[in-house]
């Protein structure tokens, strides 16, 4: 039987295999009889929640029907146009160094999964670390002081250190913080992308695009004498 990976759009399960119901039935051809493509039911291995997939055979080999392929059907065979739901992004943004990164994107996982109490941990988890990475040091230890010095020194826009001042999640007193219900894991998640962005995606494609410009500036001006 065929089968696909995908982050499950319903638990969370990252590479979740997905396999597809009764494929028989939903393969049909277009009307040039040239491409194929076919619309299925697939469930996750993990909850068993299903998910519909429009797939296209990409005419590498001969055409074969997803039940007939063994193990992940993707990319060789068939690629996917359309998926629903669709599987939400778990990914950090770009230029997120990679410890952050994976802290961020394991709290983005737990909000799939609706484990909010993890959830919200691990979004204050990347926060501390992207504050620690950003300043040099082991330990952070009071977040929203580290983000005033920051907003200080312009390196946290005012808006992302204004909505800090709010954020449940940046607390101190760790020991008395009350559980993290869904509304404030959601919060914390928020308020880490959007620092983690002002921190290093954007620095990081503004010095991008000054580059790009100075080296075509200096084309159009050519070798000085
Ligand atoms: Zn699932």
């Amino acid at each position: 039987m065929g089968s696909l990976l995908i982050d499950c759009p319903h638990c969370g399960a990252s590479n979740s295999t997905f396999k597809f119901e009764d494929p028989a039935r939903h393969i049909r051809k277009s009307m040039d009889g040239k491409s194929n493509s076919a619309e299925l039911i697939a469930h996750c291995s993990h909850c068993h929640r299903g998910v519909m997939f429009h797939l296209k055979h990409n005419g590498n080999g001969p055409f074969a029907q997803p039940k007939d392929l063994a193990g992940d059907i993707l990319p060789n065979h068939w690629s996917v146009l359309k998926q629903f739901p669709e599987s939400p992004s778990t990914e950090a943004p770009p230029h997120t160094p990679d410890k952050v990164a994976s802290a961020l994107s394991d709290a983005l996982r737990s909000r799939v999964a609706r484990i909010w109490q993890g959830a919200g941990m691990l979004a204050r988890k990347a926060i501390e670390m992207a504050l620690a990475e950003k300043k040099g040091l082991n330990e952070i230890p009071n977040l929203k002081k580290a983000i005033q010095e920051l907003r200080k020194s312009g390196e946290v826009p005012a808006y992302v250190a204004d909505w800090g001042e709010h954020v449940t999640a940046l607390g101190n007193d760790a020991a008395h913080r009350p559980e993290f219900n869904e509304k404030e894991a959601k919060e914390a998640i928020e308020f880490a992308e959007e620092l983690i962005k002002s921190l290093f995606t954007r620095p990081q494609q503004i010095a991008l695009v000054r580059k790009q410009y100075e080296e075509k500036s200096s084309e159009e001006t050519g070798p000085s004498n």
